[in-house]
């Protein structure tokens, strides 16, 4: 018997691999796609300011505009999560819900309940992964039950299971027409339709940079893939961090969402290496970038409070200092160093910043100037970015407060001369800060050195119209290296749970990670074994956690 289905978009907002909803296609002869726009549930987790509000709303209009192309349409739902669904599923007697499996603990908190209901009203569930390019909990199974704690003893997990899935088939309209319908003329009520940004007292206040929606990110992707030299060149390192325009892909914002696919992503790039004699490779190739995203998904999936210092196992638990002075300085751009304030400036105004530019602004924020908490300056990305994710941005947090995963902490960006490497004109600090725009390039990361008279020519008095550095970088940044090196010292058994033994990735030797499924199995008992060995050494720690990390996109600036 066909079942009668609503299907619950979550994060994977499109069409193009969709296993869960194409799973629900083929076992049911009405499907009801849902959006649960609970606004209590999706703040609960995390802090949306209004421009990711606006990029949500037009990939749900997008989602909307394209099931309609099927013959199909999006009910959007406000209201409580569990209440709703109940509602609906009597209402429309369903038989299933189908949703994307998420690792979030708040999600899997949402999906038990949902289960329960199941149980209680008589539906089945089916949920199936989409977000990640792996099963999350192949992973863990393949390493003891537990994460893998850096990314070189995760690339050798994943060695062993292969390639990722191949996306699910293409939905058409026939899909709609033939096997399943969605009674599309419900979705014209008031009810359901998708709501605007001023019903949910939000500015519109749209980046202006990025449009939101899986029809924008296909185009992009394809406008990306076309370049095949630069694809398969990539380097994250060589890109720039204070370019104009994105110098890496810009496509964060979309794979946060789920309105791209991080599968197609990695087999459209297998694709593209697969015809060229040198690509670059993991850790710093455009597929490396994608396996960090998996490498954080990995270890936030079980690591308890992972988003927090406290009772996180894998964190540094550090004395940070509490100034709300400093942080807000920080935050609204009033550092006083520009290319600090030039890239803030960016957050605020576009809400994506390049990954490097995100690394000056978090040392700055932590173990470089102000030793405020890596929670804090989270706290801020997760309002701003569009890209905001509970995984990676944490991931990343820790990272650049060498809290977990990266070990060079006598490596400190120094305000004025990181930007200037790629950007000596200041060309970025004009456009962010209009305020410098005329000081010589001499002076502009660091005007406060600008004689009187120049600062006059350029028509900004600093500690006027332009604030003087909120710190003296030298005495802070030694400073705080010293606090650093004794909380390192008394929490060694800490550090170590997330630290690399060899300094380049590359001599990992995995020429290809990712081999054909023939050449994989081959590899795969060899890859085993030497994994085996590790994980027994005789202490019980695991060899490849004691091994010393590179931040393979680490600029030694100091
Ligand atoms: C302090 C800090 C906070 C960050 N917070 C976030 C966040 O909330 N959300 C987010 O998506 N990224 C975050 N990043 C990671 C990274 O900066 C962005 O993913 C990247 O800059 C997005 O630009 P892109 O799409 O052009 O990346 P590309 O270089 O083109 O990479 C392609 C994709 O790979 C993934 N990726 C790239 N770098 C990383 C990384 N270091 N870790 C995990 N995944 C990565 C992203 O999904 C990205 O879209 C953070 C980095 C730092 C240093």
């Amino acid at each position: 018997m066909p079942h009668r289905t609503i299907h619950i978009f979550r994060k994977g907002l499109r069409l193009h691999d969709n296993p869960t909803l194409v799973t629900a296609l083929e076992t049911s002869d009405v499907v009801y796609p849902v959006y649960i726009l609970d606004r209590n549930f999706m703040t609960s987790s995390s802090v949306i300011g209004s421009k990711r509000w606006n990029f949500f709303l037009q990939s749900i209009e997008d989602l909307h505009c394209n099931l309609q192309k099927l013959n199909s349409c999006l009910f959007v739902i406000q209201g409580d999560y569990e209440r709703v669904l109940r509602e609906h599923v009597e209402k429309w007697n369903i038989t299933q819900v189908t949703f994307d499996l998420e690792i979030e603990p708040y999600y899997k908190g949402l999906d038990e309940r949902i289960r329960a209901m199941g149980q209680e009203l008589g539906f089945e569930v089916v949920s199936m992964v989409a977000h990640t390019l792996y099963d999350i909990k192949t992973i863990l199974a393949l390493n003891c039950g537990k994460p893998p704690l850096t990314y070189k003893n995760f690339l050798r997990v994943l060695s062993m299971i292969g390639n990722p899935d191949k996306p699910a088939r293409q939905i058409t309209s026939e899909d709609f027409i033939r096997k399943c319908i969605t009674p599309t003329k419900l979705a014209a009520e008031e009810y359901y339709r998708i709501p605007k940004p001023e019903d949910l007292g939000i500015s519109k206040d749209c980046p202006t940079n990025w449009v939101g929606g899986e029809s924008e990110a296909l185009s992009r992707l394809e406008q990306h893939l076309e370049k095949q030299g630069w694809v398969a060149n990539f380097k994250k390192p060589q890109t720039i961090p204070n370019s104009l325009l994105p110098s890496t892909t810009g496509l964060s914002p979309y794979f946060s969402l789920g309105c791209l696919s991080v599968r197609v992503f990695f087999h459209r790039l297998s694709n593209i290496y697969a015809q060229s004699k040198n690509h670059s490779l993991p850790p710093v190739s455009l597929q490396g970038q994608l396996l960090w995203r998996e490498f954080f998904y990995t270890v936030a999936s079980s690591t308890p409070n992972f988003t927090h210092m406290v009772g996180n196992p894998i964190c540094l638990q550090i004395d940070w200092y509490k100034n709300e002075e400093q942080l807000q300085k920080w935050k609204e751009a009033k550092t006083g160093f520009p290319w600090i304030d030039a890239i803030m400036t960016q957050l605020h105004n576009e809400g994506w910043i390049h990954h490097l530019a995100r690394h000056a602004v978090a040392c700055f924020l932590t173990r470089g100037d102000l030793w405020i908490s890596w929670e804090e300056g989270m706290k801020v990305f997760e309002e701003f970015l569009l890209d905001a994710d509970y995984c990676i941005n944490a991931g990343n947090w820790m990272w650049l407060s060498a809290s977990a995963f990266f070990h060079h902490y006598t490596r400190i960006f120094c305000p004025v001369r990181f930007g200037r490497r790629s950007d000596p004109e200041g060309n970025y600090i004009r456009k962010y800060l209009p305020v410098l725009k005329n000081f010589p390039a001499k002076y502009i990361y660091e005007p406060w050195t600008a004689p009187e008279e120049i600062q006059k020519q350029a028509g900004c008095l600093i500690g006027k119209d332009y604030p003087l550095p909120m710190v003296d970088h030298k005495t802070a940044s030694e400073h705080n290296l010293q606090l650093m090196r004794q909380v390192r010292e008394e929490q060694q058994k800490t550090a170590q749970l997330t630290k690399d033994i060899a300094d380049d990735p590359m001599e990992l030797n995995l020429k290809h990670p990712f081999k054909n499924d023939k050449e994989c199995g081959l590899e795969n008992n060899k890859v085993k074994r030497r994994c085996l060995e590790e994980m027994t050494a005789e202490d019980g720690t695991r060899q490849s956690d004691l091994v010393q990390s590179l931040d393979p996109c680490e600029v030694k600036v100091c």
